[in-house]
């Protein structure tokens, strides 16, 4: 439901993204994998409408986005550092976007939302007394109310550790489930993209190195890079991926 086609970009004659294809179900989730440099920022903005494209189509339930700005695409990012109003305390960082949009949520789903992320007893707290989960629950929340077509995550994991990255991760992954959202995230790690995703775009210096799910990029990586990236940046050995996934692999 999501393709791009041939999609490239370059900045002052360079090429930072060339010839990217890319299919995505309705519901997936798909990791934009990379190191840092890669082209993967700027193909998510790309596809949020924030960075033009001039090679190249983005088409979306058969109509072609490509010349269609941000607002009307109706997809939706939450950002590597939350941007949350500080002067507001979660429940009016939840609900700012919508103050032009009466009616894109009813009371009862905006409730769901809040109580599906165990926001409740967080609402009147100001930004500054929000830990760093509570702090990524209300970004998620702000940009679930507005009911996007896609949600553009950028680096979601990245300011959190431990048992809090964990539980954000399994967060991410029932949201999609549950509200049946295409769900696209930019990540450098290999890890967050192999234990979230349904499906993992590798890029390397702006072109496609692999696309496939976790399990065929671990058995059957593409080319020495991706061998290099994923399975040796993880250090995976045989007894790895037995956690990584609950299954042996021969
Ligand atoms: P990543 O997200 O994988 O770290 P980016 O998409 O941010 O990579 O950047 C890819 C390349 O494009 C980098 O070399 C970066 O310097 C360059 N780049 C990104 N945005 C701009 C811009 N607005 N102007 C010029 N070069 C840019």
């Amino acid at each position: 439901m999501l393709k791009l086609q041939n999609i490239s970009k370059q900045y002052n004659d360079k090429f930072v993204l060339e010839n990217i294809n890319l299919e995505i179900e309705t519901g997936e989730i798909v990791s934009l994998l990379g190191p840092s440099g890669s082209g993967k920022t700027t193909l998510l903005n790309i596809i949020l409408g924030l960075t033009s494209v001039e090679q190249g189509k983005i088409i979306f339930n058969e109509t072609d986005l490509s010349n269609v700005r941000m607002k009307e695409r109706g997809f939706n990012i939450v950002f590597q550092d939350y941007a949350l109003f500080p002067h507001l305390d979660a429940y009016e960082n939840i609900v700012y976007g919508l103050r032009n949009k009466k009616g894109v949520v009813t009371d009862e789903e905006l409730q769901e939302y809040i109580d599906f992320l165990e926001l409740k007893p967080h609402l009147n707290k100001k930004t500054a007394e929000l830990s760093g989960g509570q702090k990524q629950r209300v970004a998620l929340a702000r940009t679930l109310v507005m009911k996007p077509k896609i949600l553009l995550l950028d680096e979601p994991l990245s300011a959190l550790d431990g048992v809090i990255k964990e539980s954000i991760k399994q967060r991410i992954k029932s949201i999609a489930r549950q509200f049946k959202l295409t769900t696209i995230i930019v990540t450098h790690d290999p890890e967050e993209a192999l234990t979230m995703s349904d499906k993992i775009l590798i890029i390397n210096k702006g072109s496609v190195s692999q696309f496939g799910s976790p399990k065929e990029i671990i058995n059957q990586p593409a080319n020495d890079f991706v061998k290099e990236f994923i399975l040796k940046q993880l250090e995976i050995k045989r007894e790895n991926i037995y956690n990584l996934f609950g299954e042996k692999y021969a």
